[in-house]
């Protein structure tokens, strides 16, 4: 039997990519599915310091080199968002994209997390008039105005500290005294003349007319409130799986990241897979999301050739 086409990734970033190419070398036809860039959050990412042999470089090159290392391999994205995963009765699949349905006998699941919302008052209406979660895509629409970014993780003050080379002010925020940063970025904030950092703070309300206008803080111990003016507020407090499309009970753990054999990536279902930062891993990193995703195609193919003996 033909092994062509039987395996479906959701998601391009570098886990999902990961997993194709090595499923590709191994002689099989996956179908990538992508629903907004191939490289996923690496192209959100300013700098990447830490992904071994990749120095000095912004995430935007490691996402564009991903997309052509596919495009040599002769993958080319579905680029559609997958709707519906759910399990048939022969224990092959079912996934549903745009108006097709179509059976595949593994998934790999790749659709990393999205970001939570910081459910303040007017948020809402200041989406895309103001609030970002991008610092890349959108710091230079702040050039010469002051901003605020919130959270107090490595993502907030990396975010932070390439915003404090373009924006004239910004203020960080975080609710909490003790930082979960890296001592480093911590230090390169500080360093800057026009970073201010404000702790323990929650932001309770954003106001404005056109756009955001101003960030209203309280105090997390003596619960005194004070307003910062600014154009722009950037939001890193975390981020969280989506997997609303998935109609298979009983995959995740009770934060809602996927369970997996942490040796070949399958979950409690047998021929379905979860790979990065969406399965329930002590690291999310690109070092661990590509890493995942060799196992994954490695124990496929295994689990495949034992299949045709
Ligand atoms: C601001 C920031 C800075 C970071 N800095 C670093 C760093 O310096 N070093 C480092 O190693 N890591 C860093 N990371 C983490 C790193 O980016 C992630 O760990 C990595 O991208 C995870 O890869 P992934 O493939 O699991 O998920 P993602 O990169 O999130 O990719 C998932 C992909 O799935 C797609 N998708 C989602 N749902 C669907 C669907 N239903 N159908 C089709 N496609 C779908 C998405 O569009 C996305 O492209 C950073 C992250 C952020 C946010």
């Amino acid at each position: 039997m033909s092994c062509e086409n039987e395996v479906a990734v959701i998601g391009m970033g570098p886990a999902g990519v990961s997993a194709a190419i090595y499923l590709k070398r191994y002689g099989m036809e996956p179908i990538c599915f992508e629903k907004g860039m191939v490289g996923g959050k690496t192209n959100f990412t300013d700098r990447i310091e830490n992904y071994p042999g990749f120095v000095g470089e912004k995430g935007s090159v490691l996402s564009s080199n991903l997309a052509s290392q596919l495009k040599d391999f002769g993958i080319e994205p579905v680029y559609k968002s997958v709707k519906e995963l759910s399990l048939n009765e022969d224990g092959s699949f079912l996934l549903k994209y745009g108006k097709v349905e179509r059976n595949f006998r593994y998934v790999v699941i790749a659709n990393g997390l999205t970001d939570k919302p910081l459910h303040l008052e007017g948020e809402e209406s200041f989406r895309r008039r103001g609030i970002s979660s991008c610092a890349i895509c959108d710091g230079p629409l702040y050039k010469g105005k002051d901003v605020a970014v919130v959270g107090g993780g490595n993502s907030a003050f990396q975010e932070a500290n390439y915003l404090a080379t373009i924006c004239s002010r910004i203020y960080l925020v975080s609710h909490h005294r003790n930082l979960k940063a890296q001592e480093k970025n911590i230090n390169t904030f500080n360093s800057f003349e026009n970073t201010e950092l404000l702790v323990p703070y929650e932001p309770v309300a954003c106001t404005g007319t056109k756009s955001i206008e101003s960030l209203v803080l309280e105090h997390n111990e003596t619960h005194e409130r004070k307003e910062i003016r600014i154009s722009g507020l950037f939001v890193y407090i975390g981020n969280m799986p989506v997997l609303d499309y998935l109609k298979i009970e009983g995959l995740t753990n009770e934060r809602g990241y996927i369970t997996t054999n942490p040796s070949t990536m399958e979950t409690k279902i047998k021929k379905l897979y979860a790979i990065g930062d969406c399965r329930d891993t002590p690291l999310r990193q690109v070092t661990t999301a590509v890493s995942d995703g060799s196992l994954a195609a490695t124990s496929i193919h295994a689990d495949y050739m034992d299949s045709v003996k």
